[in-house]
């Protein structure tokens, strides 16, 4: 699932290309893909984008006259590629967009499931449809996370996944973040004291920054991450092996050692043992 880091490295790769030229023809969609009904696709045609924006895990693409914003949530299967004027495309793409000079910009999903979705709206539906996110994760700074860790007492892992409560983290770098912080996914966020609200911060700007450089420059997953999905494998702090364990629907990825002072967690019972 692409999180703040690949998302953003998509909108800088995409910025530049959505803008250089009008819209000759929008869509087909997918009927399960795009979720909006009025006004219809064809409304884009002859305008220009003004360009690609990002709002947590989002992307937008507002019209130059400022009339209309294209909205796309990828979730988890689906990719957007910019082809160049006669580069061959997928079939049936999810959603597309065709530019005056021939490129395209194509949404595809793999799997069978349709999930991503494609909306189109004016400026003000669109600030009510994200209405609900909070602050974007990237240099939130210590003291709105401060604020934002004692709203209410939840386990770290859950709260930084959390849209609502602080936007642009998914489990990926959830993992990574709380390593990065030596923090343990399950301690509570209100029992957070200053320096470790600091850390937490500090960990979050660190580690996204330096998943959006190597995003930008190709690097695949298994490059990007050092603590998900390396079950285990060496810390690469302490060379502890990297545990695993299973919580609300979700794996979570941590050094024993610099995370939980040598305790292995454990699934479903934990919540009481780990505090
Ligand atoms: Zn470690």
């Amino acid at each position: 699932m692409p999180e703040l880091p690949e998302i953003e490295a998509w909108r800088r790769e995409l910025d530049p290309a959505v803008s250089a030229f009008p819209i000759v023809r929008a869509g087909p969609a997918h009927v399960a893909t795009l979720k909006t009904f009025e006004p219809s696709l064809s409304a884009l045609e002859g305008r220009k984008l003004a360009g690609a924006e990002r709002r947590a895990k989002r992307l937008l693409f507002p019209t130059e006259d400022g009339e209309l914003v294209v909205l796309i949530h990828l979730m988890t299967a689906g990719r957007l590629r910019l082809l160049r004027a006669g580069e061959a495309g997928p079939k049936t793409p999810a959603f597309r967009l065709a530019f005056q000079d021939g490129s395209q910009l194509v949404l595809t999903e793999t799997g069978s499931k349709k999930r991503a979705g494609v909306w189109l709206l004016t400026p003000e539906e669109a600030e009510v449809e994200l209405g609900h996110l909070g602050p974007d994760a990237l240099h939130i700074g210590p003291a709105r996370l401060g604020e934002v860790l004692s709203n209410e007492s939840r386990r770290l892992h859950s709260l930084l996944r959390d849209q609502r409560v602080i936007s642009g983290i998914g489990r990926a770098w959830a993992n990574e973040i709380l390593h990065h912080a030596q923090l343990s996914p399950f301690a509570l966020s209100r029992e957070l004291d200053s320096d470790e609200v600091e850390r937490l911060a500090f960990a979050i700007d660190a580690e996204l920054t330096r998943g959006l450089e190597l995003r930008l420059r190709g690097a695949n997953d298994k490059r990007t991450y050092r603590v998900h999905n390396k079950l285990g494998q060496p810390c690469y702090v302490c060379g502890t092996p990297i545990a695993r364990v299973d919580y609300e629907e979700h794996t979570v990825y941590y050094c024993p050692q610099c995370q939980t002072e040598g305790r292995v967690l454990k699934d479903r019972r934990l919540s009481r043992l780990l505090r």
